[in-house]
């Protein structure tokens, strides 16, 4: 794909992500540092982003900080936390990764990756996240919809959301890496959803070739 055809994709994208997607609903819900950022992102592992707006928006007003969040007793953040699902070992996580960051860190978030990813808990895809969005280093940040609508669209051809972000690196011209997750994701969580896309009011079908004209 010529690299005018990513742009073209990303700026109508861009243009009409709307307000209600979930992606765009969680990035309102807290005040965004460094830390909460990270502490969101290990959140929303594997449930939805309106479950990690709804929690997000209660926990950071309590603990917002390193020191904060391992001073909530284990009980209580499970409580706090459960809408994400898998509650006890996220508890944990932000508990063991706020204690690193106290320890290690001086209760920062270290805007380097190879600092990011050896801290137990932080792994690729969190770390691309919190660099990118915490930091404004560029970065793809690889998910579901990214990794399906990148192959829909012929971006990539994948089998996996390893080799996706791989290919996306040495494909998409690097200024469009910051928004790209935010983008995709926006778009796959109300136009382009897994089950019926919404083909009829899509407004980057020239470019799709599964296009469903019903
Ligand atoms: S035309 Fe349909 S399948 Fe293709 S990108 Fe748009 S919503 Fe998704």
């Amino acid at each position: 794909m010529k690299e005018n055809k990513f742009s073209e994709i990303l700026e109508i994208l861009e243009q009409n992500t709307p307000l209600n997607a979930p992606a765009m609903i969680l990035r309102k819900s807290f005040k965004r540092t460094p830390y909460t950022i990270l502490m969101a992102t290990l959140l929303s592992l594997r449930t939805k982003d309106e479950n990690t707006a709804q929690v997000s928006k209660k926990l950071f007003k309590i603990a917002d900080t390193p020191q904060k969040m391992v001073e909530i007793p284990q009980p209580i953040l499970e409580n706090i936390i459960k809408p994400t699902g898998m509650y006890r070992k996220k508890a944990q996580t932000l508990r063991d990764v706020s204690q690193t960051l106290i320890q290690r860190f001086d209760s920062r978030v270290p805007l380097d990756k190879k600092e990011l990813l050896s801290i137990k808990g932080v792994g690729e895809k969190t770390a691309n996240i919190v660099l990118n969005n915490a930091f404004g280093i560029a970065s793809i940040a690889v998910d579901t919809h990214v990794h399906r609508i990148s192959n829909l669209l012929g971006f990539v051809k994948t089998k996996n959301e390893k080799e996706t972000q791989k290919e996306l690196e040495k494909k998409v011209p690097k200024n469009l890496w910051s928004d790209f997750n935010f983008t995709i994701v926006s778009f796959g969580q109300t136009i382009c959803l897994v089950k019926n896309p919404k083909c009829r009011i899509c407004l980057i079908k020239n470019y799709c070739t599964k296009a469903k004209n019903d």
